[in-house]
């Protein structure tokens, strides 16, 4: 069906040029309500706001730079298994990967205690720069996409959109490499600043939590430590994304680089900033609930994106015990109809989403800023298992039908 050109399409260059103001500003936004306003919402359009906005520092670009150049370090040189990727769709190569997360996401940690004992960093050095490190994000990541987009632009294999804005958004290339290395940007940026250096701002502000008020709340202790176990888990599958979405489909622009280097570690860490200044206590009963939510939303999170992994590398290794069920599509693909992906097409969604509220939950209902993360998480779902149809739909035409026939809920099991 052809698109509705009267309707503006969230992929419109207009609506890019939009994200491309609305996402940092909302990132700012978000900060000083939990900065200045103690989680208060406060009014958007208020001049007083731009008064707060963070300067950028020399500190901070020092500790940005040492930061990238640490990770950047790793993964070149840390020990790890090359594999490789998926084959591209122009001419079927397969680039090859360097899965040294596991040991780069240890060796960080071990690297920075071993500072904050001996005195060299300040355990609480993320928050005390917090702001002024969020606006250096923000310049380099504004800055390092406009080097991708005009490097992107001179390859022969660059993606032409016809629009600038759109270029620099969604990207030209979907695995740029600098001077014909193996160092993939994208590969290094979805995981290694980003995803690391999360766990460590919830590090910094949960001691200063204990600089604050003495104490280590265990709602800080949960966020903690469940967002620590999904960083873990992601490192403990790396293989797992030269599989998804990002890697194989998505062109590596301003969208997905501002997400990984900005948006991830200065809005995911929303709830530990939050709990700061609220260290309040559960009761027992609430934290049981907290703690039963995230281990069952990890399970079924993990379990269901492992049985389609396995089911993919052996379809006849056995499921909950029994032989895996399955429509072979006309392409010779797979689709598989029982375990999870039996319940519903993207219970792996549902389980995140159990672990997003277990996230959000520890901070209590005082104000509803903690709870963004939920909320956006859900649309962001939502949009992704709608995108994830279409592509599907195309690609397998009646045995998608089909499947979706046998398989009718979407994402949570009766309910949508
Ligand atoms: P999925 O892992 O669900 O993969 C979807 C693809 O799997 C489809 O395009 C299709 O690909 C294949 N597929 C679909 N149904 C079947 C089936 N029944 N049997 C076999 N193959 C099937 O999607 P994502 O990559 O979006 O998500 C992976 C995980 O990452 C999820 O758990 C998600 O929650 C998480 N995630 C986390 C984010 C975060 O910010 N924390 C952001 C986005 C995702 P094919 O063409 O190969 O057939």
């Amino acid at each position: 069906m052809p698109a509705n050109p009267k309707k503006l399409r969230l992929d419109s260059p207009p609506m890019m040029a939009l994200a491309l103001v609305a996402l940092p500003a909302l990132v700012y936004y978000l900060w000083i309500c939990v900065h200045h306003f103690g989680g208060a919402l406060a009014w958007p359009f208020s001049r007083d706001l731009a008064a707060l906005l963070p300067a950028p520092t020399l500190a901070a670009a020092a500790i940005y730079g040492l930061w990238l150049l640490f990770q950047g370090f790793l993964q070149l040189y840390a020990p790890g298994p090359w594999k490789e990727g998926v084959p591209m769709d122009a001419d079927g190569t397969r680039l090859r990967f360097r899965l040294n997360g596991w040991f780069s996401f240890w060796f960080t940690w071990v690297f920075l205690l071993g500072a904050m004992l001996a005195g060299v960093v300040s355990p609480t050095i993320v928050y005390d720069h917090f702001g002024a490190l969020l606006t250096t994000a923000n310049l380099f990541a504004f800055v390092f996409c406009a080097y991708l987009y005009t490097t992107g632009r001179r390859s022969a294999k660059a993606h032409r959109s016809g629009s600038r804005v759109g270029d620099y958004f969604l990207g030209t290339l979907k695995q740029p490499r600098p001077f014909g290395s193996e160092f993939d940007f994208k590969f290094f940026c979805e995981g290694r600043p980003g995803l690391i250096g999360w766990t460590v701002v919830d590090f910094s502000l949960a001691a200063k939590q204990f600089q604050l008020h003495g104490t280590l709340s265990t709602p800080m202790l949960l966020v903690l430590a469940f967002q620590f176990l999904y960083v873990v888990d992601y490192f403990y599958h790396e293989e797992a994304i030269l599989t998804t979405w990002d890697m194989v489909e998505e062109r590596f622009g301003w969208m997905l680089c501002w997400g990984c280097l900005v948006w991830v570690p200065f809005t995911y860490s929303l709830q530990a900033y939050y709990l700061v200044n609220h260290a309040h206590e559960l009761p027992f009963w609430g934290t049981a609930f907290i703690v039963a939510l995230n281990l069952f939303g990890y399970y079924v999170f993990r379990s269901s994106n492992l049985q389609k992994h396995r089911f993919r590398t052996d379809p006849t290794r056995p499921i909950w015990g029994r032989a895996p069920e399955f429509i072979r599509t006309q392409r010779g693909t797979l689709l598989l109809t029982s375990g999870f992906w039996g319940i519903g097409r993207h219970v792996n969604y549902f389980g995140d989403l159990m672990m997003a509220l277990a996230w959000c939950l520890p901070c209590l209902f005082a104000h509803p800023l903690p709870y963004f993360y939920v909320v956006y998480f859900t649309i962001l779902l939502i949009q992704r298992e709608r995108r994830d149809h279409r592509k599907c739909l195309d690609k397998y035409g009646s045995d998608w039908v089909k499947y979706c026939r046998q398989v009718r809920w979407r994402i949570v099991p009766f309910v949508y």
